[in-house]
Formats: C-alpha cells, structure tokens, sequence
C-alpha cells in the first residue's frame, strides 16, 4: 500500500498520531528533505529504506512506489504541512491511477496553521475577516490571471501567501495596488515550528524591508491582514444572550 502522509509543518511532534503510525509501519519512505524535517525520519525502523524526493524527477517516485508495490511493501510519501496545499500530489495520485495502483491519503498540520499557532492568532474573527485567502506569486509557476493577488487584494480578507517569500517587493505592490493599505498589519513566518522559526511583524508596506532585513526569502509564509491587530467583536457562538442547538441564552 501507498501512503500519501502530511509530515505537519516542522516540529516532529506536530505529525498526525495516524502518520506517525505509519511511518513506524513504512518499509519505504520517499520524503521531501528541502521541506520536512529529518527528525521524522526517527519515527521509521532501522530497515526502512528512505529516499530524498528533492533530487528525485516525478518518474523515479513513481518507479520507486510501483517497486515497492510488485514487493508487497508499505509505501510512505511523505510530504510537507498538509499535502493538499502546493504539494504536487494531484499529478502522483494521476500516474498511480494510470498504473491500477491503489493510495491512501493521511492529512497533516499545513504551514499555514502551524503559522497561525506561532502567531498566537485567529484568522477569521468575527467583524473583521471570515475568509481566508490562500494564494501565491507568480514566479516560474504561473498563477491564472483571474486568481492574481492584485485582484484578492480587493476583498481586505485575511490572506496566506505561501511560495512567495523571495517575491516580496512584488507581492507588498500588488496588495497595495489591489486595496490594502500599506498600514495594514502583516507578518512573514519563517519555519513555522521549527527550532529556528522566525517571526517578523510588519506591515504591507514593510514586507520587502523586512523580508531583506532578516535575509528571508524561502520557507516562509507572508500573512496580512486586519486580524493580526488582535481586533475583532466577540463571537456570537460563546456570547451569553444568543441561543443555539446546545445552549439556551438569556435573551427574550
Ligand atoms: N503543503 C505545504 C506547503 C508546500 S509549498 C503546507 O501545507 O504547508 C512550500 C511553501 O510552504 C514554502 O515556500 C512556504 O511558503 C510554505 N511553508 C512550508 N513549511 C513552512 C513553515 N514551516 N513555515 C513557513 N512556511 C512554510
């Protein structure tokens, strides 16, 4: 069987318990070593074989998933934060689906919310932002026109920005181009839960300065919006007045 596995965002700890079983079950482990950390790998036996997918094309990940199929092995492919975001998954799962190989698909912890534990923040409080927007930059990557950051900028919704980091000049314009102020809040998470995480808070107009200044411009997350001024109404959800399914309030 193959494996699909969210390794979570850095710290090894944050793996899914299913995850970390199935890495102690894996016979074969194909993981991300530009992104997921190493550590992990101490949760596989002493006769797993480990492959670093970094140096490796989509063929060879694919040729080394069908071996260990014909052997009868458990396939582990282990890949950063959640697999669903920017993981490159789809075009796997494709060529297992060309080949009659069956998968399964374990969800880890995205960057994106190990960011907003490091942040110690909620990205959607009530009266300031109920949306998320996950984008990147166009780099090498093309983004469609109608999905450009100018053009989300619009909302004023809270907004994560992965792949970017080394585009912030780019990315700081765009959103001020597409409605932000530059005085909006914003932050760049480097390592998210890693040991050497880095935190920067800045503003939407600071986002170049700041990113050059701590010398960031990979693995790490540009996150803007309102919601970092830790402004917000109060839910209605824990309010004492409002009723719902599990609790009567107070109000007539
Ligand atoms: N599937 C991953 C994202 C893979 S794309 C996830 O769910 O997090 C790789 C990008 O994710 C990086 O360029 C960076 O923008 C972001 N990223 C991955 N791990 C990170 C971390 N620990 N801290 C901050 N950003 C991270």
């Amino acid at each position: 069987m193959i494996n699909f596995v969210g390794a979570g965002p850095g710290a090894a700890d944050l793996i899914t318990v299913r995850g970390m079983r199935l890495l102690e079950e894996a016979d074969v482990v194909i993981y991300a070593g530009s992104l997921v950390n190493p550590k992990l790998l101490e949760y596989t036996s002493k006769d797993c074989r480990i492959y670093d997918s970094a140096k490796m094309t989509l063929e060879e990940i694919i040729d080394v998933m069908c071996e260990g199929e014909k052997k009868g092995l458990n396939t582990v492919r282990l890949q950063t934060g959640d697999p669903s975001i920017y993981g490159a998954i789809y075009e796997q799962m494709l060529m297992l689906d060309e080949r009659g190989i069956n998968y399964k698909f374990c969800p880890g912890v995205s960057s994106m919310f190990g960011a907003a534990a490091s942040l110690k923040a909620e990205y959607t409080p009530p009266e300031v932002s109920q949306s998320v927007i996950i984008t990147r930059a166009e780099g090498r990557t093309p983004v469609p026109a109608k999905e450009s950051i100018k053009s989300f900028a619009g909302h004023g919704a809270t907004m994560v920005i992965f792949l970017s980091a080394g585009m912030a000049e780019q990315v700081s314009n765009d959103l001020i181009e597409g409605g932000y102020s530059d005085k909006t809040p914003a932050a760049i998470v480097y390592k998210a839960t890693w040991e050497d995480e880095k935190i920067i808070r800045t503003t939407v107009g600071g986002l170049a300065q700041s990113a050059a200044q701590n010398g960031i411009n990979k693995t790490a997350l540009i996150i803007v919006g309102e919601f970092l001024n830790k402004t917000g109404a109060r839910s209605k959800l824990y309010d004492p007045s409002f009723t719902h399914e599990y609790r009567k309030g107070t109000e007539k």
